[in-house]
């Protein structure tokens, strides 16, 4: 296991703060209120990391206020100046992505080979890039303003990273924020609040208000937000959709998935092996574009199925700061719970569990890689998000049955493909619905890239160019009045 030192940098950093935390509102600490903290814990082993609070209904309002107040000045700040407090931030994330990796890690219970090389590099990218765009608005997004307060709630599978795709955009377009980060996971935000402080951001332009779904449900009916940005689960997302009905607030819902994996005869098999590990063992298939579906011609099933069963056998489980497991902790009990009931669900139903041999550490909350065959299209697990470690297995003959799966879900995020011929995997791809197609790969993701769902995946894109437009509205030109003239004689 990793040296006791390796967790040294967030474990300081918690000393540093008592491991108590009250809220970031309008560039100060609100002081802690002992009745409202609640428990964060480490996932990998039940202990307690830290205290966060559950913020009142007086702590959002304050938080909208300050956000409020804020816009004017920062709304009216140049592109390139709020570029250089979006550098700022991504360079004081580099700085600390020791700090940012390994609190994500006890939090979360994801391992950090991740949050090292994918989740806080991906951050930082994402504010470096965001940074370019605030440069370039006032030449190429001329005709758009900001729309003022927005509201941001995400979710827990990539605290950290889901803050970058949401604060990054809505600063660089002259926005200012309240964000609501998901109760289990609270800790990197208020670490990211701490370097909003350090680099010097002007008070009220970020706010964090920590706490469970209420303090959400205040934020969403909150009447002087613009905007509300929600990613998160379908069932969260259509009742905000529908407290901020004629409202007149903007809205962007990125919520589940239940992504086809798509496998041709013709496929390389050792990369497609490779590719199903990623799909649904990433950040233990908790990932809202993981390939939870694997739709494979028949004729290559059973050989594929084969090699999946050794390679799970290799997959090693266990603490997340190690560097040489594969698969770590799930998030909290709640969870892991919902992923057994949806197990036990699927074999009612008649399909076939299949689990490595080994066994699962029992010091937290764990649960093993896990393969369905003989699942129909229309049961609970061809149909329902487990956002677990869980993979379901369905085959097909031709090319028009696996589009006819691929499309026969509620969803529509993501998608994967793979075949050696890039004929098949083109007529293929043009034909999934889906808002993001990978073809020989999977889980790709850069801040230049639109990402965003069809159907009950939600709507508005996040990344790219198309997701600045998230953050503005057109201007109002105002129309000069002029007598019509007389018509030429
Ligand atoms: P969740 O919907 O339970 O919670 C998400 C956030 O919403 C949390 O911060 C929570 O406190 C808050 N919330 C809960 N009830 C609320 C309410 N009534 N009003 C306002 N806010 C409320 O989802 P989760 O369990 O945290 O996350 C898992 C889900 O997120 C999965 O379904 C996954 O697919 C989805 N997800 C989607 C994307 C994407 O980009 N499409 C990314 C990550 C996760």
């Amino acid at each position: 296991g990793p040296a006791p030192e390796a967790a040294a940098p967030a474990h300081e950093w918690l000393d540093a703060h008592s491991r108590r935390f009250g809220l970031y509102i309008n560039g100060t600490w609100t002081e802690v209120a002992n009745e409202r903290l609640f428990d964060s814990i480490n996932p990998a082993n039940r202990s307690v990391l830290a205290q966060v609070t559950q913020a009142s209904s007086d702590e959002v309002n304050a938080a909208v206020a300050a956000a409020k107040a804020a816009f004017p000045a920062w709304s009216q700040t140049s592109g390139h100046v709020r570029a250089r407090y979006l550098y700022a931030l991504a360079r004081q994330i580099q700085k600390h992505s020791r700090r940012f990796a390994v609190l994500e890690t006890l939090d979360n219970g994801k391992p950090i080979r991740e949050t090292r090389d994918i989740d806080i590099p991906l951050v930082a990218r994402h504010f470096y890039y965001h940074a370019g765009w605030a440069q370039l608005q006032e030449s190429d997004l001329a005709g758009y303003e900001p729309l003022g307060v927005v509201g941001q709630i995400i979710p827990w599978n990539f605290p950290l990273l889901m803050l970058a795709w949401k604060i990054a955009p809505a600063l660089a377009m002259g926005n200012t924020v309240v964000l609501k980060p998901a109760e289990w996971t609270s800790l990197t935000a208020l670490a990211f609040a701490e370097i909003c402080h350090e680099i010097g951001l002007p008070k009220g332009v970020v706010n964090i208000v920590t706490g469970d779904g209420k303090v959400g449900e205040q934020i969403v009916k909150h009447p002087d937000i613009a905007k509300i940005a929600f990613t998160g689960s379908t069932e969260v997302g259509k009742i905000i959709r529908s407290a901020t009905a004629g409202s007149g607030k903007k809205l962007s819902l990125e919520l589940g998935g239940k992504s086809p994996f798509i496998v041709f005869d013709n496929a390389d098999l050792d990369s497609v092996v490779e590719g199903v590990v990623d799909a649904i063992w990433f950040n233990q298939g908790q990932v809202c574009c993981a390939g939870s579906r694997l739709l494979v011609q028949e004729n290559i099933a059973d050989k594929l199925i084969g090699k999946l069963r050794t390679r799970m056998e290799q997959l090693r489980i266990g603490d997340p700061l190690d560097k040489a497991i594969d698969i770590g902790a799930i998030v909290a009990p709640a969870q892991l719970q919902k992923i057994e009931q949806l197990v036990a669900e699927g074999e009612n139903e008649g399909s076939i569990k299949w689990q490595p041999s080994w066994a699962c550490p029992t010091d937290g909350y764990f649960y093993p890689p896990t393969l369905f065959t003989n699942v129909a299209p229309a049961s609970t697990l061809a149909q329902v998000e487990i956002f677990g470690p869980v993979l379901v297995t369905m085959t097909f003959r031709t090319p028009d049955e696996a589009i006819a799966i691929a499309n026969n879900t509620r969803f529509g995020l993501a998608a994967s493909i793979w075949s050696e011929d890039i004929n098949v995997a083109l007529h293929a791809a043009a034909r999934v619905k889906a808002g993001v197609v990978w073809i020989n790969s999977t889980n790709l993701f850069d801040a230049a890239a639109g990402f965003g769902g069809y159907r009950e995946s939600g709507y508005g894109r996040e990344g790219g160019k198309e997701g600045l437009y998230e953050y503005l509205k057109k201007s109002e030109v105002k129309k000069l009045k002029t007598k019509a003239s007389p018509a030429p004689a």
